[in-house]
């Protein structure tokens, strides 16, 4: 057993918080969405929470962590769906939210602190040069720049720019290795694909160098079709269409937006499919020529309403806020993550409509993947029974679209991320104890593990490119 109390002397004049209520609660995220993983994971908790105020501090910690054969796991925001930052073997909990500092921003790009909260990035970004990140995840008021880095995959404004697996999405991250002596390392070009969706498995993230692009006063859009096939087929359109400034693009079928979006009802209508835009406003006309065109009911639009007080904005009741909202109303609702690869996704998500049936609820996001336009379902899951989502997710890949699994906790199950000899050798470099959250890479755990799967991972692992 580590000697934790020669730890925290080790640490002195560093903030260590732990008291039992507040390590549970920081020992914590949004594993609960996914009733498989609420039974496996409720009772992990970590030992402390230790909270850097600068990458100087991140050096004592680790170095004090890897002498004493203590696990640390970093924890920005605490959003992350898949139990990606709670502690599976105890330890630190690495709180990131003091390191908050902007260090410069250009033209074209930002290098901030990682713990700093994006919503207050952009605020910044666009008081200081007019500029906003390329997108940003919905949860965007509560989640860290180094967070979204390491645990998330893409959001609002994916439609025009792609995800963080494309390159050129994250420009640079400077890390901390957990060694006996901690070194600094700074990442760019493909290098960056080792720690970016990793979890924090390989390095403790100080700083990150993102792209921007300009900043709009993007308006929220509502437009609603009787049949959710009508309401899918104006979307691919739409994005389709690369004049229209678009920064989000979903459609979210019925019952879920007049169940669920309970602030937006009185613009809805009951029984129908919505697509949820938020529109750059010189694309605004543009727009709605196409509605029109398209015979779209136009329900909403935020620069018309008399007042957005109380009314959340379109990126919340999109990406993950969907399920958010249903679950608030529906404990009985999960989800799935789905990839309909394009160029047959609009064929891919009509089938899996009928195959599926009153089991699902339809929630996609049009985004950029590689270039072309595909979709990323989420769609709402009415859950029974573990054997019952297993199913519905083996006639998914049956039928050649992809899950992302958000019932599982490591890199490799959960198939966004694929680890390979060069992710592991990299691992083996920068945490050579296998101290850095651990549990979360079977690679690591399991030297036999097979890396050839075959499966289609967001996040491809890097051995390919030598
Ligand atoms: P955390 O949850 O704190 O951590 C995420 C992972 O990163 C953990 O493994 C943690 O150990 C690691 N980590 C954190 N900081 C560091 C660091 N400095 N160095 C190394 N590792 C670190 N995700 C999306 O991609 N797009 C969305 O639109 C989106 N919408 C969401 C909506 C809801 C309602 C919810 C609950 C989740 C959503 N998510 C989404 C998932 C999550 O919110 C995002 O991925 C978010 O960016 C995570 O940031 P965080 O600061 O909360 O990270």
């Amino acid at each position: 057993m580590p000697d934790l109390d020669a730890l925290k002397k080790d640490l002195e004049g560093i903030a260590i918080e732990d008291n039992p209520a507040l390590v549970r609660q920081k020992s914590r995220d949004f594993y609960w969405y996914s009733p498989v993983l609420k039974d496996q994971l409720d009772k992990v908790v970590g030992d402390m929470v230790v909270t850097p105020k600068d990458e100087a501090e991140v050096i004592r910690v680790l170095k004090a962590a890897y002498a004493h054969g203590v696990p640390v796991t970093a924890r920005g925001g605490g959003t992350g769906n898949y139990g990606q930052c709670m502690p599976l073997s105890g330890g630190i909990i690495l709180n990131m939210l003091q390191m908050n500092a902007i260090k410069e921003i250009a033209p074209g790009r930002v290098l901030a602190q990682a713990g700093i909260i994006t919503a207050d990035l952009d605020r910044i970004c666009k008081e200081k040069s007019g500029q906003e990140l390329r997108f940003h995840p919905s949860t965007t008021g509560t989640a860290t720049l180094g967070g979204f880095v390491a645990g998330g995959s893409g959001g609002v404004g994916s439609i025009h720019w792609g995800g963080l697996r494309e390159l050129g999405n994250i420009l640079k991250l400077r890390i901390v290795t957990m060694e006996a002596e901690p070194r600094v390392i700074e990442l760019e070009g493909w290098d960056l694909h080792k720690v970016s969706h990793a979890y924090g498995t390989n390095g403790i993230i100080t700083e990150v160098e993102m792209p921007l692009a300009p900043a709009y006063d993007w308006v929220d859009v509502i437009v609603g079709y009787d049949d959710y096939m009508d309401a899918v087929r104006f979307a691919d359109n739409l994005a389709q269409r690369d004049g229209v400034l678009l920064k989000e693009l979903a459609v979210i079928n019925a019952p879920a937006p007049f169940d669920y979006f309970t602030r937006h009802r009185p613009f809805l209508k009951e029984g129908q499919a919505i697509v949820v835009l938020m529109v750059a406003p010189h694309s605004m006309g543009p727009l709605e020529a196409f509605i029109a065109q398209r015979k779209g009911d136009l329900r909403f639009r935020s620069d018309k309403v008399e007042s957005m007080k109380g009314i959340p904005h379109a990126y919340e009741l999109a990406w993950n806020h969907t399920t958010l909202r249903a679950l608030k109303l529906d404990t009985n609702i999960t989800y799935l993550q789905v990839q309909y690869g394009s160029p047959d996704h609009v064929a891919k998500v009509e089938l899996m409509e009928k195959l599926t049936g009153a089991d699902m609820i339809g929630h996609l996001e049009f985004m950029r993947f590689n270039g072309t336009i595909q979709c990323a379902g989420l769609p709402l899951v009415r859950y029974t029974t573990p054997e019952k989502l297993e199913a519905l997710i083996r006639l998914h890949e049956e039928n050649g679209c992809p899950i992302f699994n958000p019932h599982r906790y490591t890199l490799e199950e959960g198939g966004m991320k694929q680890t390979d000899t060069v992710q592991l050798a990299f691992k083996q470099e920068t945490d050579p104890k296998g101290l850095l959250n651990p549990g979360k890479m079977i690679a690591w755990e399991n030297p036999d593990f097979d890396f050839t799967a075959g499966k289609n991972y967001l996040f491809p692992g890097l051995a390919a490119l030598e």
